[in-house]
C-alpha cells in the first residue's frame, strides 16, 4: 500500500552531516553541523550538566512518573526567570504562562498551535533569511507566513529600513517572528537603538512579537546581554511569546529542553492562556519528558551550579568569538580578495560567510568541506588547526 511513496529530499541541514559521513577523506570538515565543538572537534557535555546528572542519579526519591501537561512547573518559573530577568515585574504579577516544550523547535510549534488557535490574525511574519524550520513550523501550524526583509547582502548586516517598510506595511495584529539573539543564518542582530525602533513600530501597529531564543548566552557570553531585546518588549508591558531553548547554552540537545512563555496583560489572562495550552498539547505529545528539564532546573536553582554554568557557557562563547578572529586573520593574511570585517561583526554559532552555491559545491568537492548551500559555516565547528584549511579553501573559491 506504501509502493506510491516518493522518496523525501533531505533535510537541507541536517543533509550537510549525512553528506559529510560519507566521505572517506581524513580531512574532510564539517561546518553545516548546528552543534558546539571543543577545539578536538568532539561534541561537548558541561562538567555542571554531568554534576547535575549525577545529583538526579543518586537521589533515590525520584521517579519516572508523567510530568503534568506543562511540564516541570520549577523548571519553568526558572525558565521566565532566566530570560525575563529576577526582578521581571511579568513574572512578579503572575501575567506569564509557561509551558515546558520539546526545545526551541516544540515551543515554537506549540504556541504557533496555540496561536492559530486562539489569535485573531493567523499572518505570521518571519525574517528573510530565517532558520529553515521557521516556515515549516508555522505553516504546518496553520498560521500563513510572510517575509520581512533582514539582511542586506550589500553590507552583510541589518537592512533596517527594508525591515522597518515591511513591517509598517504589514496588517494590523500580525504576528512578527523575532530571533532573540545570534540570528540564524545571519549571525546579524538589531543594535539597541534599532531593536527601540522596530518595538516601537511593533507597538504602535499593534504587532504581536514572538521571540525565538535558541542562543541565550550563547551569543555574547552573558546571559543578560543576550536577553536585553526580549525584556525591551516585556517592559512596556505588552504582550509577546518567547520560545527558549536550552539545547545550544547548555548543550543539552538531545534531551529536548525548552519553554514556550506567553507574556499576557493580566494574571486571569495568563491563567486562561494556561488553561488552553493545555488543550494544545495533550492530543499532541501528553506531556513532555522528565529527564533533561530536571537537569536545567538543577541548574538554574542551585547558585553554586549556576554559576559554574555561566563560566562553561561563557568559555564557549569565547571559543567561537575566537575562531571569528582567527579566520578573519587568516584571511588577511592571505590577502584573500573583498571585505572579510563582517566575520569579526557577525554574532552568534553562525557566519554568513557570502560565499555563494557554486563557491560551497566547490570548496565541497575539491576541499571537503561542508556547510549549507548559502554559505552559513557553524563557527563552533571550528578549531585552531582546521582554521587555515578553511581559510586556503575560502581564498581559492573567491578566485575561481
Ligand atoms: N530556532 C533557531 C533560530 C535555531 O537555530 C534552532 C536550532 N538550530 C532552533 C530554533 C531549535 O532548536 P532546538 O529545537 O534544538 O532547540
Amino acid at each position: 500500500v506504501f509502493a506510491a511513496v516518493v522518496q523525501a529530499p533531505e533535510d537541507p541541514i541536517l543533509g550537510v552531516t549525512v553528506a559529510y559521513n560519507k566521505d572517506p577523506n581524513p580531512i574532510k570538515l564539517n561546518l553545516g553541523v548546528g552543534a558546539y565543538r571543543t577545539e578536538e572537534g568532539k561534541p561537548l557535555v558541561l562538567n555542571v550538566v554531568r554534576k547535575a546528572e549525577q545529583l538526579l542519579v543518586n537521589d533515590r526519591s525520584r521517579v519516572k512518573e508523567y510530568l503534568p501537561i506543562l511540564g516541570l512547573a520549577e523548571f519553568n518559573k526558572l525558565s521566565a526567570k532566566l530570560i525575563l530577568g529576577d526582578d521581571s515585574p511579568a513574572i512578579q504579577e503572575n501575567r506569564v504562562a509557561t509551558a515546558q516544550c520539546l526545545s526551541g523547535t516544540g515551543s515554537l510549534r506549540v504556541g504557533a498551535e496555540f496561536l492559530a488557535k486562539h489569535y485573531h490574525q493567523r499572518t505570521i511574519y518571519i525574517p528573510l533569511p530565517s532558520w529553515g524550520n521557521h516556515l515549516k513550523v508555522f505553516t504546518m501550524a496553520g498560521l500563513s507566513v510572510n517575509a520581512y526583509r533582514y539582511y542586506d547582502p550589500a553590507t552583510r548586516g541589518l537592512n533596517i529600513q527594508g525591515l522597518l517598510e515591511d513591517l509598517g506595511a504589514a496588517p494590523s495584529g500580525a504576528i512578527v517572528l523575532l530571533h532573540a539573539c545570534a540570528h540564524n543564518p545571519t549571525g546579524v542582530d538589531p543594535a539597541p537603538e534599532q531593536w527601540e525602533q522596530i518595538r516601537q513600530l511593533i507597538r504602535s501597529k499593534a504587532l504581536l512579537p514572538f521571540f525565538d531564543c535558541a542562543y541565550q548566552g550563547f551569543a555574547s557570553g552573558s546571559l543578560d546581554a543576550d536577553a536585553l531585546a526580549v525584556r525591551m518588549f516585556v517592559a512596556d508591558g505588552g504582550e509577546c511569546l518567547i520560545a527558549q531553548s536550552y539545547a545550544k547554552n547548555m548543550g543539552l540537545y538531545g534531551e529536548r529542553v525548552g519553554a514556550l512563555s506567553i507574556v499576557c496583560k493580566g494574571a486571569d489572562v495568563a491563567s486562561r492562556v494556561e488553561s488552553q495550552l493545555k488543550l494544545v498539547i495533550r492530543p499532541m505529545y501528553s506531556n513532555p519528558p522528565i529527564h533533561g528539564a530536571s537537569i536545567a532546573a538543577t541548574i538554574l536553582k542551585n547558585s553554586d551550579m549556576y554559576n559554574e554554568w555561566k563560566i562553561e557557557l561563557k568559555a564557549m562563547a569565547d571559543r567561537i568569538i575566537s575562531m571569528r578572529k582567527q579566520l578573519y586573520d587568516a584571511l588577511s593574511a592571505r590577502g584573500t580578495a573583498g571585505d572579510w570585517s563582517h566575520i569579526i561583526k557577525q554574532i552568534g554559532m553562525f557566519t554568513f560567510t557570502g560565499l555563494n552555491s557554486d563557491q560551497v559545491a566547490f570548496m565541497t568537492k575539491e576541499y571537503h568541506i561542508y556547510m549549507t548551500s548559502d554559505g552559513r559555516i557553524s563557527m563552533a565547528g571550528l578549531s585552531s588547526k582546521t582554521v587555515p584549511h578553511l581559510a586556503d579553501a575560502i581564498h581559492a573559491a573567491v578566485t575561481l
